[in-house]
Protein backbone atom coordinates (compact mmCIF):
# COMPACT_ATOMS: atom_id res chain seq x y z
CA UNK A 1 0.00 0.00 0.00
CA UNK A 2 1.26 3.68 -0.68
CA UNK A 3 1.90 6.01 1.35
CA UNK A 4 -0.52 9.35 1.11
CA UNK A 5 0.51 12.68 1.23
CA UNK A 6 -2.11 15.34 2.27
CA UNK A 7 -1.09 18.90 1.17
CA UNK A 8 -2.44 22.11 3.09
CA UNK A 9 -4.77 20.47 4.93
CA UNK A 10 -6.93 22.80 7.15
CA UNK A 11 -6.88 20.43 10.09
CA UNK A 12 -10.37 20.65 12.18
CA UNK A 13 -10.23 18.95 15.06
CA UNK A 14 -12.45 19.38 18.07
CA UNK A 15 -9.82 21.09 20.42
CA UNK A 16 -7.70 22.93 17.31
CA UNK A 17 -7.65 23.91 13.97
CA UNK A 18 -4.57 24.29 11.92
CA UNK A 19 -3.29 24.26 8.31
CA UNK A 20 -0.18 21.75 8.08
CA UNK A 21 0.34 18.70 5.65
CA UNK A 22 -0.68 14.74 6.67
CA UNK A 23 1.55 11.99 6.18
CA UNK A 24 -0.17 8.82 6.47
CA UNK A 25 2.06 5.63 6.70
CA UNK A 26 -0.16 1.89 6.12
CA UNK A 27 -3.33 3.08 8.73
CA UNK A 28 -1.31 5.30 10.59
CA UNK A 29 -1.25 9.13 10.49
CA UNK A 30 2.87 9.46 11.41
CA UNK A 31 3.39 12.96 10.61
CA UNK A 32 1.93 16.41 10.86
CA UNK A 33 3.70 19.29 10.02
CA UNK A 34 3.85 22.14 7.40
CA UNK A 35 5.75 21.49 4.41
CA UNK A 36 6.53 17.71 4.62
CA UNK A 37 8.73 16.46 2.04
CA UNK A 38 7.85 13.10 0.76
CA UNK A 39 9.80 10.39 -0.72
CA UNK A 40 8.04 11.24 -4.07
CA UNK A 41 6.62 7.50 -3.88
CA UNK A 42 3.34 9.18 -1.66
CA UNK A 43 0.12 9.41 -3.54
CA UNK A 44 -0.53 13.64 -3.31
CA UNK A 45 -3.58 14.79 -2.14
CA UNK A 46 -4.00 18.20 -2.57
CA UNK A 47 -5.96 20.12 0.04
CA UNK A 48 -5.52 23.89 -0.73
CA UNK A 49 -6.11 25.11 2.36
CA UNK A 50 -9.95 22.32 2.65
CA UNK A 51 -10.84 21.33 6.04
CA UNK A 52 -9.96 18.40 6.53
CA UNK A 53 -11.92 16.10 9.85
CA UNK A 54 -11.71 12.70 11.47
CA UNK A 55 -13.90 10.42 10.08
CA UNK A 56 -17.54 10.44 11.60
CA UNK A 57 -18.29 7.87 14.62
CA UNK A 58 -22.26 7.42 14.79
CA UNK A 59 -22.33 5.75 18.15
CA UNK A 60 -26.04 5.07 17.17
CA UNK A 61 -27.84 3.13 14.56
CA UNK A 62 -29.64 -0.07 13.73
CA UNK A 63 -28.57 -2.23 10.87
CA UNK A 64 -30.49 -4.96 10.04
CA UNK A 65 -32.96 -4.63 12.58
CA UNK A 66 -35.61 -7.61 13.01
CA UNK A 67 -39.18 -6.13 13.54
CA UNK A 68 -42.63 -7.55 13.60
CA UNK A 69 -42.33 -6.37 10.17
CA UNK A 70 -39.60 -7.44 8.85
CA UNK A 71 -35.81 -6.56 8.69
CA UNK A 72 -35.12 -2.61 9.09
CA UNK A 73 -34.40 -1.82 5.32
CA UNK A 74 -31.23 -1.22 5.34
CA UNK A 75 -28.29 -4.40 6.20
CA UNK A 76 -24.85 -3.76 7.52
CA UNK A 77 -23.63 -3.87 4.01
CA UNK A 78 -26.18 -0.74 2.21
CA UNK A 79 -26.15 1.22 5.56
CA UNK A 80 -22.48 1.33 5.75
CA UNK A 81 -21.94 2.37 2.18
CA UNK A 82 -24.13 5.04 2.61
CA UNK A 83 -22.61 6.04 6.38
CA UNK A 84 -19.09 6.13 4.14
CA UNK A 85 -20.06 8.14 1.43
CA UNK A 86 -21.66 10.77 3.79
CA UNK A 87 -18.14 10.86 5.72
CA UNK A 88 -18.58 8.39 8.69
CA UNK A 89 -16.21 5.68 8.82
CA UNK A 90 -16.69 4.23 11.99
CA UNK A 91 -20.60 2.84 13.25
CA UNK A 92 -21.92 1.44 17.00
CA UNK A 93 -24.73 -0.91 16.17
CA UNK A 94 -26.25 -2.95 18.83
CA UNK A 95 -26.65 -6.56 20.00
CA UNK A 96 -30.01 -7.69 21.12
CA UNK A 97 -29.84 -10.87 22.65
CA UNK A 98 -33.25 -12.97 23.57
CA UNK A 99 -34.12 -13.01 27.03
CA UNK A 100 -32.55 -16.84 27.04
CA UNK A 101 -30.14 -16.00 25.12
CA UNK A 102 -26.32 -15.31 26.26
CA UNK A 103 -25.03 -12.47 25.76
CA UNK A 104 -21.69 -14.20 24.40
CA UNK A 105 -23.43 -16.01 21.76
CA UNK A 106 -25.45 -13.11 20.67
CA UNK A 107 -22.55 -10.82 19.98
CA UNK A 108 -20.97 -13.77 18.18
CA UNK A 109 -23.58 -14.06 15.52
CA UNK A 110 -24.35 -10.24 15.32
CA UNK A 111 -20.16 -9.90 14.55
CA UNK A 112 -21.09 -12.81 11.59
CA UNK A 113 -24.04 -10.69 10.34
CA UNK A 114 -22.01 -7.64 9.96
CA UNK A 115 -19.20 -8.95 8.44
CA UNK A 116 -20.03 -7.47 5.03
CA UNK A 117 -19.98 -3.66 6.53
CA UNK A 118 -17.79 -1.47 4.72
CA UNK A 119 -17.30 0.80 7.86
CA UNK A 120 -15.41 0.30 11.24
CA UNK A 121 -18.14 -1.04 13.27
CA UNK A 122 -18.41 -1.63 17.14
CA UNK A 123 -21.31 -2.79 19.25
CA UNK A 124 -23.14 -2.24 22.45
CA UNK A 125 -23.99 -5.45 23.89
CA UNK A 126 -27.87 -5.11 24.51
CA UNK A 127 -29.28 -6.71 28.05
CA UNK A 128 -32.79 -8.10 27.92
CA UNK A 129 -33.30 -9.46 30.97
CA UNK A 130 -31.22 -9.97 34.49
CA UNK A 131 -30.40 -14.37 34.83
CA UNK A 132 -28.54 -15.45 37.62
CA UNK A 133 -25.66 -15.99 35.10
CA UNK A 134 -26.00 -12.27 33.46
CA UNK A 135 -23.09 -10.68 35.94
CA UNK A 136 -21.05 -13.46 34.34
CA UNK A 137 -21.65 -12.83 30.80
CA UNK A 138 -21.19 -9.23 31.22
CA UNK A 139 -17.46 -9.76 32.59
CA UNK A 140 -17.01 -12.17 29.51
CA UNK A 141 -18.14 -9.40 27.26
CA UNK A 142 -16.07 -6.96 28.89
CA UNK A 143 -12.64 -8.71 29.57
CA UNK A 144 -12.94 -11.15 26.57
CA UNK A 145 -14.76 -9.28 23.94
CA UNK A 146 -13.69 -5.76 24.65
CA UNK A 147 -17.23 -4.36 25.10
CA UNK A 148 -16.87 -1.03 26.23
CA UNK A 149 -21.07 -0.32 26.66
CA UNK A 150 -24.28 -2.41 27.74
CA UNK A 151 -27.46 -1.35 26.16
CA UNK A 152 -30.57 -1.07 28.23
CA UNK A 153 -34.32 -0.51 26.82
CA UNK A 154 -36.73 0.81 29.61
CA UNK A 155 -39.53 1.52 27.16
CA UNK A 156 -40.46 -1.19 24.80
CA UNK A 157 -41.03 -3.36 28.02
CA UNK A 158 -42.90 -6.34 26.95
CA UNK A 159 -40.44 -7.43 24.17
CA UNK A 160 -36.90 -6.26 25.11
CA UNK A 161 -37.76 -3.80 28.01
CA UNK A 162 -35.96 -3.85 31.46
CA UNK A 163 -37.39 -2.68 34.56
CA UNK A 164 -35.87 -0.40 37.22
CA UNK A 165 -34.74 -3.22 39.65
CA UNK A 166 -33.09 -4.91 36.64
CA UNK A 167 -31.91 -1.87 35.91
CA UNK A 168 -30.23 -1.16 38.96
CA UNK A 169 -28.59 -4.58 38.40
CA UNK A 170 -26.92 -4.21 35.58
CA UNK A 171 -25.35 -0.70 36.66
CA UNK A 172 -23.63 -2.08 39.76
CA UNK A 173 -22.31 -4.96 37.58
CA UNK A 174 -21.23 -2.21 34.97
CA UNK A 175 -19.88 -0.19 37.57
CA UNK A 176 -17.15 -2.76 38.94
CA UNK A 177 -16.30 -3.59 35.44
CA UNK A 178 -15.76 -0.09 34.20
CA UNK A 179 -18.36 -0.12 31.58
CA UNK A 180 -20.90 2.13 30.64
CA UNK A 181 -24.61 1.73 30.34
CA UNK A 182 -26.65 3.54 27.58
CA UNK A 183 -29.96 3.66 28.52
CA UNK A 184 -33.19 4.66 26.16
CA UNK A 185 -35.04 6.44 28.96
CA UNK A 186 -38.81 6.24 28.52
CA UNK A 187 -41.18 4.80 31.15
CA UNK A 188 -42.62 1.46 29.62
CA UNK A 189 -44.64 0.56 32.25
CA UNK A 190 -46.77 3.85 31.71
CA UNK A 191 -46.50 3.86 28.18
CA UNK A 192 -48.16 0.74 27.97
CA UNK A 193 -50.84 1.84 30.06
CA UNK A 194 -51.48 4.62 28.16
CA UNK A 195 -51.53 2.23 24.85
CA UNK A 196 -53.85 0.40 26.51
CA UNK A 197 -56.00 3.77 27.28
CA UNK A 198 -55.92 4.63 23.90
CA UNK A 199 -57.02 1.59 22.45
CA UNK A 200 -59.87 0.87 24.50
CA UNK A 201 -61.56 4.31 23.16
CA UNK A 202 -60.56 3.48 19.85
CA UNK A 203 -57.65 6.34 19.59
CA UNK A 204 -55.27 4.19 17.34
CA UNK A 205 -54.49 6.74 14.08
CA UNK A 206 -50.55 7.08 14.05
CA UNK A 207 -51.04 10.82 15.37
CA UNK A 208 -51.42 8.60 19.03
CA UNK A 209 -48.12 7.06 19.10
CA UNK A 210 -46.84 11.08 20.16
CA UNK A 211 -49.71 11.42 22.42
CA UNK A 212 -48.86 7.68 24.58
CA UNK A 213 -45.51 8.89 24.97
CA UNK A 214 -44.84 12.34 26.33
CA UNK A 215 -42.27 14.19 27.86
CA UNK A 216 -42.67 13.82 31.38
CA UNK A 217 -42.47 9.77 30.72
CA UNK A 218 -38.89 10.16 29.33
CA UNK A 219 -38.10 12.50 31.58
CA UNK A 220 -39.12 10.48 34.72
CA UNK A 221 -36.77 7.64 33.09
CA UNK A 222 -34.02 10.28 33.21
CA UNK A 223 -34.29 11.04 36.33
CA UNK A 224 -34.48 7.43 37.77
CA UNK A 225 -31.85 6.75 36.01
CA UNK A 226 -29.57 9.86 37.32
CA UNK A 227 -30.53 8.27 41.16
CA UNK A 228 -29.40 4.61 39.75
CA UNK A 229 -26.30 6.49 38.67
CA UNK A 230 -25.57 8.19 41.65
CA UNK A 231 -26.54 5.25 43.75
CA UNK A 232 -24.08 2.65 42.15
CA UNK A 233 -21.56 5.16 40.67
CA UNK A 234 -22.16 3.29 37.05
CA UNK A 235 -21.41 5.75 34.15
CA UNK A 236 -24.38 6.48 31.59
CA UNK A 237 -25.10 7.67 28.36
CA UNK A 238 -28.43 8.73 27.46
CA UNK A 239 -29.32 8.45 24.13
CA UNK A 240 -31.72 9.99 21.93
CA UNK A 241 -32.51 12.65 24.29
CA UNK A 242 -35.42 14.32 22.68
CA UNK A 243 -36.56 17.00 25.51
CA UNK A 244 -35.96 20.46 27.31
CA UNK A 245 -37.02 18.41 31.04
CA UNK A 246 -34.53 15.74 30.34
CA UNK A 247 -31.84 18.08 29.46
CA UNK A 248 -32.26 19.98 32.07
CA UNK A 249 -32.38 16.69 34.69
CA UNK A 250 -28.68 15.92 32.68
CA UNK A 251 -27.11 19.70 32.80
CA UNK A 252 -28.17 19.57 36.78
CA UNK A 253 -27.08 16.48 37.45
CA UNK A 254 -23.24 17.06 34.96
CA UNK A 255 -23.19 20.01 37.57
CA UNK A 256 -23.46 17.63 40.86
CA UNK A 257 -20.55 15.73 39.47
CA UNK A 258 -23.12 12.58 38.38
CA UNK A 259 -21.40 10.62 34.87
CA UNK A 260 -24.15 11.07 32.72
CA UNK A 261 -23.56 11.57 28.80
CA UNK A 262 -26.45 12.78 26.76
CA UNK A 263 -26.87 12.08 23.13
CA UNK A 264 -29.50 13.52 20.74
CA UNK A 265 -30.14 12.56 17.02
CA UNK A 266 -30.54 14.60 13.85
CA UNK A 267 -34.45 14.08 13.36
CA UNK A 268 -34.93 15.62 16.69
CA UNK A 269 -33.18 18.97 15.85
CA UNK A 270 -34.18 19.48 12.45
CA UNK A 271 -38.48 18.20 12.56
CA UNK A 272 -40.84 19.33 15.43
CA UNK A 273 -43.94 18.06 16.22
CA UNK A 274 -45.75 19.59 13.64
CA UNK A 275 -45.50 16.18 11.68
CA UNK A 276 -48.24 14.72 13.59
CA UNK A 277 -50.36 16.69 12.09
CA UNK A 278 -49.63 15.31 8.68
CA UNK A 279 -52.46 12.81 7.07
CA UNK A 280 -51.73 9.47 8.53
CA UNK A 281 -50.05 7.81 5.42
CA UNK A 282 -47.33 11.29 5.67
CA UNK A 283 -46.85 11.27 9.06
CA UNK A 284 -45.69 7.42 8.70
CA UNK A 285 -42.05 8.47 8.07
CA UNK A 286 -41.88 10.31 12.01
CA UNK A 287 -43.17 7.78 14.33
CA UNK A 288 -39.97 7.12 16.04
CA UNK A 289 -39.37 6.68 19.72
CA UNK A 290 -39.26 9.11 21.98
CA UNK A 291 -41.70 11.31 19.05
CA UNK A 292 -40.59 14.64 17.72
CA UNK A 293 -40.98 17.20 20.53
CA UNK A 294 -42.15 21.14 20.56
CA UNK A 295 -40.11 24.23 18.80
CA UNK A 296 -39.40 25.19 22.27
CA UNK A 297 -37.88 21.32 23.12
CA UNK A 298 -36.35 21.42 19.81
CA UNK A 299 -34.58 24.74 20.70
CA UNK A 300 -33.44 23.16 24.42
CA UNK A 301 -31.53 20.30 22.28
CA UNK A 302 -30.05 22.64 19.85
CA UNK A 303 -28.95 25.21 23.24
CA UNK A 304 -27.71 21.72 25.06
CA UNK A 305 -25.38 20.24 21.80
CA UNK A 306 -23.61 24.24 21.73
CA UNK A 307 -23.69 24.27 25.38
CA UNK A 308 -21.86 20.57 26.01
CA UNK A 309 -24.59 19.20 27.62
CA UNK A 310 -25.30 16.66 24.87
CA UNK A 311 -22.08 15.65 23.48
CA UNK A 312 -23.21 13.37 20.86
CA UNK A 313 -25.50 14.06 17.75
CA UNK A 314 -26.02 10.27 16.01
CA UNK A 315 -29.12 9.21 14.04
CA UNK A 316 -30.38 6.27 15.40
CA UNK A 317 -30.48 4.67 11.69
CA UNK A 318 -33.35 2.52 11.73
CA UNK A 319 -35.31 2.95 8.73
CA UNK A 320 -38.51 1.34 7.63
CA UNK A 321 -40.15 0.87 3.84
CA UNK A 322 -43.58 2.91 3.63
CA UNK A 323 -45.04 0.07 1.56
CA UNK A 324 -45.70 -2.98 3.48
CA UNK A 325 -43.74 -2.28 6.67
CA UNK A 326 -44.33 1.01 8.10
CA UNK A 327 -48.37 1.23 6.62
CA UNK A 328 -49.27 -1.97 8.43
CA UNK A 329 -49.77 0.42 11.78
CA UNK A 330 -52.12 2.99 10.13
CA UNK A 331 -54.75 1.81 11.64
CA UNK A 332 -53.21 0.84 14.82
CA UNK A 333 -49.80 3.06 15.77
CA UNK A 334 -49.06 0.62 18.03
CA UNK A 335 -47.96 -1.65 14.79
CA UNK A 336 -45.74 0.58 13.25
CA UNK A 337 -42.28 -0.04 13.24
CA UNK A 338 -40.16 3.13 15.48
CA UNK A 339 -37.35 4.44 13.29
CA UNK A 340 -36.13 6.74 10.58
CA UNK A 341 -32.95 6.85 8.56
CA UNK A 342 -30.54 9.47 7.75
CA UNK A 343 -27.02 7.86 8.19
CA UNK A 344 -25.14 9.54 5.38
CA UNK A 345 -26.31 12.91 5.97
CA UNK A 346 -25.71 13.32 9.80
CA UNK A 347 -22.34 15.55 9.13
CA UNK A 348 -23.72 17.21 5.95
CA UNK A 349 -27.08 18.18 7.51
CA UNK A 350 -25.41 19.54 11.07
CA UNK A 351 -22.97 21.66 8.85
CA UNK A 352 -25.36 22.88 6.70
CA UNK A 353 -28.18 23.73 9.60
CA UNK A 354 -25.78 24.37 12.75
CA UNK A 355 -22.23 25.10 11.30
CA UNK A 356 -23.24 27.65 8.44
CA UNK A 357 -26.57 28.97 10.72
CA UNK A 358 -23.69 29.61 13.34
CA UNK A 359 -26.00 27.40 15.94
CA UNK A 360 -22.03 25.33 16.79
CA UNK A 361 -18.80 26.31 15.35
CA UNK A 362 -16.93 24.03 13.22
CA UNK A 363 -14.72 22.38 16.05
CA UNK A 364 -17.97 21.59 18.04
CA UNK A 365 -19.57 19.78 14.75
CA UNK A 366 -16.32 17.45 14.96
CA UNK A 367 -16.68 16.95 18.31
CA UNK A 368 -20.15 15.79 18.05
CA UNK A 369 -20.25 13.70 15.05
CA UNK A 370 -16.75 12.10 16.12
CA UNK A 371 -14.16 13.29 18.89
CA UNK A 372 -17.26 12.57 21.79
CA UNK A 373 -18.06 9.40 20.73
CA UNK A 374 -14.76 8.09 20.40
CA UNK A 375 -14.23 9.30 23.60
CA UNK A 376 -17.07 8.21 25.28
CA UNK A 377 -16.83 4.53 24.15
CA UNK A 378 -13.40 3.57 24.54
CA UNK A 379 -12.22 4.78 21.24
CA UNK A 380 -9.89 8.44 22.19
CA UNK A 381 -6.35 6.67 21.27
CA UNK A 382 -7.29 6.13 18.14
CA UNK A 383 -9.91 7.52 16.37
CA UNK A 384 -11.86 11.28 16.73
CA UNK A 385 -8.98 13.10 16.00
CA UNK A 386 -6.66 13.64 13.21
CA UNK A 387 -3.13 13.61 15.47
CA UNK A 388 0.06 11.66 15.31
CA UNK A 389 -0.04 7.87 15.99
CA UNK A 390 -4.35 7.90 15.22
CA UNK A 391 -5.95 5.99 12.34
CA UNK A 392 -6.15 7.84 9.37
CA UNK A 393 -9.80 7.98 8.83
CA UNK A 394 -10.31 11.02 7.51
CA UNK A 395 -12.84 13.31 5.42
CA UNK A 396 -11.50 16.14 3.00
CA UNK A 397 -14.84 18.25 3.62
CA UNK A 398 -15.91 20.34 0.59
CA UNK A 399 -17.91 23.83 1.43
CA UNK A 400 -18.81 24.23 -1.87
CA UNK A 401 -20.47 21.08 -2.12
CA UNK A 402 -24.62 22.05 -2.89
CA UNK A 403 -27.22 19.53 -3.43
CA UNK A 404 -31.02 18.66 -2.77
CA UNK A 405 -31.72 15.07 -1.01
CA UNK A 406 -33.99 13.07 -2.90
CA UNK A 407 -34.73 9.35 -1.53
CA UNK A 408 -34.52 7.74 -5.48
CA UNK A 409 -30.79 9.34 -5.72
CA UNK A 410 -30.07 7.26 -2.16
CA UNK A 411 -27.63 4.00 -1.64
CA UNK A 412 -30.41 3.73 0.69
CA UNK A 413 -32.56 0.41 0.36
CA UNK A 414 -35.58 2.78 1.47
CA UNK A 415 -38.64 4.06 -0.74
CA UNK A 416 -38.37 7.19 1.35
CA UNK A 417 -36.72 9.63 3.44
CA UNK A 418 -37.58 12.46 6.08
CA UNK A 419 -35.10 14.62 4.68
CA UNK A 420 -36.71 14.91 1.04
CA UNK A 421 -36.02 18.00 -0.68
CA UNK A 422 -33.69 19.32 2.41
CA UNK A 423 -30.85 21.46 0.96
CA UNK A 424 -27.54 20.52 2.03
CA UNK A 425 -24.24 22.97 1.68
CA UNK A 426 -20.86 21.03 2.21
CA UNK A 427 -20.21 17.76 1.73
CA UNK A 428 -17.17 14.93 1.46
CA UNK A 429 -15.05 15.71 -1.39
CA UNK A 430 -12.58 12.54 -0.44
CA UNK A 431 -12.96 10.14 2.16
CA UNK A 432 -10.19 8.33 3.55
CA UNK A 433 -10.58 5.17 5.68
CA UNK A 434 -7.78 3.23 6.50
CA UNK A 435 -4.93 4.70 4.75
CA UNK A 436 -6.92 4.49 1.22
CA UNK A 437 -9.02 6.79 -0.71
CA UNK A 438 -12.52 5.06 -0.41
CA UNK A 439 -14.69 7.94 -2.13
ZN1 LIG B 1 -31.91 3.25 18.75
Amino acid sequence: MKDLLIKNAQIVNAHETLIADILIQGAIISRIEKGIRGSGEEIIVEAGGMPVIPGGIDPHVHLALPSAVGMSSDDFSSGSRAALAGGTTSLIDFVTPGKEELLTTALSKRKKEAENCVTDVGFHMGITSWRSHTAEEMRRCVEEEGITSFKVYLAYIDTIGVDYQELELIMETAAKLGALVAVHCEDGKAIAVNQENLRISGRLTPAYHAVSRPDELEARAVQKLIELSEKTACRVYIVHVSCRKSVELISSAQKRGVEVEGETCLHYLLFDESVYQLPDYEMLPYIVSPPIRSKSDQDALWTGISDGTLKVVSTDHCPFKLKGQKDKGIKDFTKIPNGTGGIGFRLSLLYTYGVLTKRITMNQWVDLCSAQAARIFGMSAAKGCIAEGFNSDLVLWDPEVKRIIHADELKLRCDHTIYEGFQILGGPKTIIRQGRICG
